[in-house]
């Protein structure tokens, strides 16, 4: 019998190093090297429905690229809502985290 929760977790450990990795190759100008992580994580997200919390949330809903504060996207703090809006440099999404 085949066990979900563990695969799950497995699956979540594994969008976090492929996130990682697209956030380094990103830094070393691997744009096609990130894009090409990013799609791995997204494929894994899709495939073991993880939804966007986690390692899951710093890849933009819509294009599927990695979020990167100051590269991929601009943060905004909209304080009066409690609210974080990232938006993506690429497809001009916007992302609205609650804290
Ligand atoms: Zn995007």
């Amino acid at each position: 019998m085949r066990d979900k929760g563990l695969a799950k977790r497995i699956a979540d450990e594994r969008v976090h190093v492929l996130t990682a990795l697209a956030s380094k190759a990103l830094h070393a100008d691997e744009t096609d090297l990130a894009r090409r992580y990013a799609k791995l994580a997204n494929e894994i997200i899709t495939h073991y429905r993880l939804g966007r919390a986690g390692g899951s949330r710093k890849l933009c809903k819509s294009c599927g690229f990695l979020l990167e504060p100051g590269v991929t996207c601009d943060v905004r703090m909209a304080s009066s809502k409690r609210q974080m809006i990232y938006k993506c440099r690429l497809c001009g999404r916007e992302m609205k985290i609650h804290y």
